[in-house]
């Protein structure tokens, strides 16, 4: 299937003018789809074009909103979305008193295969386009009552299912697409990317030039514990890692944030601290600690709330700066990729 939404409005243009339309088409369809209208419904098209488009194997993103799930507790949703080919992927809308962020999925699956998440549990079924990144946005705006002028999606993170990185040239004109001035128009600073650290692919986003936010999800400061919970440390490293964070902060200026998810009794020692402490001392940074959630087929625990806030202590204690992330939507949970494995079926 051809989508529109992969399409940038430039691209659009080119399009109408090689099937000998008038380039003002490119804009009605342009916002049309930027509206999450399917092609069938965007009523300034005249009908043939409509008929042409689809003919050609067209459609605007190909997705739907499957299920949403609403929280009683502070009205997060999630979302369950379906693909043109019957592949699903999620996405949570959280409100903040800064914005609204949505979290998107890059990948259908994951290949990294952590040892405590879920996207990964059967590997990677297929990457997803562009359009298909933004469609969960376009969607999840729409859905809120958002248009173009009033957008109720103003932050984005790329921490739902999949590694973005592993995924580049999608993910790369997806950021673009995003922050198109006549589309949604999201600006970088307020967009969030998280790798596991496939270095040799940030290498190449640093050179992009696209002003995000770079969350690292780093989980253990130790090589002998991260290698055990995260496969990708066997080809970068921890100290990899934080050099790559202190090439991007050299570049861009601009703070990076490291993830970190607390695992009983796997990397919420003091040893552990300890070790986190001796490699980020003195480089501005942020440690966003998150007590892990659970993943019934992976088995591991999280850290008690109480555990985490004294973990927060020793890194602070030690000169690094560290949030304990809140839970939200705890009534709708399901870490991310679990909601897709109990309904894909
Ligand atoms: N692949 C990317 C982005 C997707 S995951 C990455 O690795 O950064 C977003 C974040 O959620 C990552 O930090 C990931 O390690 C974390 N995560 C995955 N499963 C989790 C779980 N069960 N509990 C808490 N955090 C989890």
């Amino acid at each position: 299937m051809k989508l529109l939404a992969d399409l940038s409005y430039d691209e659009l243009k080119e399009k109408m003018l090689s099937i000998g339309e008038k380039p003002f088409r490119a804009e009605q369809i342009y916002l049309g789809v930027m509206q999450g209208k399917e092609i069938e419904e965007i009523s300034t098209l005249s009908a043939s074009l409509k008929q042409n488009l689809v003919e050609e194997g067209y459609a605007a993103t190909g997705m739907k909103i499957f299920r949403s799930f609403r929280s009683k507790i502070d009205d997060t949703v999630k979302f369950l979305y379906s693909l043109w080919d019957g592949d699903m992927v999620e996405g949570v809308f959280m409100r903040y008193k800064y914005g609204n962020t949505l979290c998107v999925s890059t990948q259908v699956g994951c290949r990294m295969n952590c040892a405590f998440c879920a996207s990964g549990l059967n590997g990677l079924k297929r990457n997803l386009s562009a359009g298909e990144i933004l469609g969960q946005v376009i969607l999840a705006n729409a859905f809120d009552g958002g248009d173009l002028k009033n957008r109720k999606v103003t932050n984005i993170v790329l921490m739902g299912s999949g590694e973005p990185l592993d995924n580049y040239e999608n993910v790369v004109k997806f950021l673009r697409l995003v922050n198109e001035e006549k589309g949604l128009n999201v600006s970088y600073r307020n967009i969030s990317l998280s790798t596991c650290g496939l270095l040799e692919k940030f290498d190449l986003f640093i050179e992009e030039d696209l002003p995000v936010t770079m969350t690292f999800s780093l989980h253990a400061a130790r090589d002998e514990v991260r290698s055990k919970i995260m496969p990708v440390n066997k080809k970068y490293a921890v100290s990899d890692v934080i050099a790559a964070a202190k090439r991007y902060f050299e570049k861009t200026k601009r703070r990076v944030v490291f993830e970190y998810s607390l695992i009983k009794g796997v990397n919420d020692g003091e040893k552990d601290a300890a070790a986190l402490i001796e490699k980020v001392k003195g480089f501005p940074c942020i440690v966003n600690l998150i007590v892990l959630n659970y993943v019934k087929e992976r088995g591991l625990e999280g850290t008690s709330r109480k555990d985490a806030y004294r973990f927060q202590g020793l890194l602070e204690k030690g000169g690094v700066e560290a949030t304990v992330r809140r839970t939200m939507g705890a009534d709708i949970e399901g870490a991310c990729g679990q909601l897709r494995a109990k309904y894909q079926d």
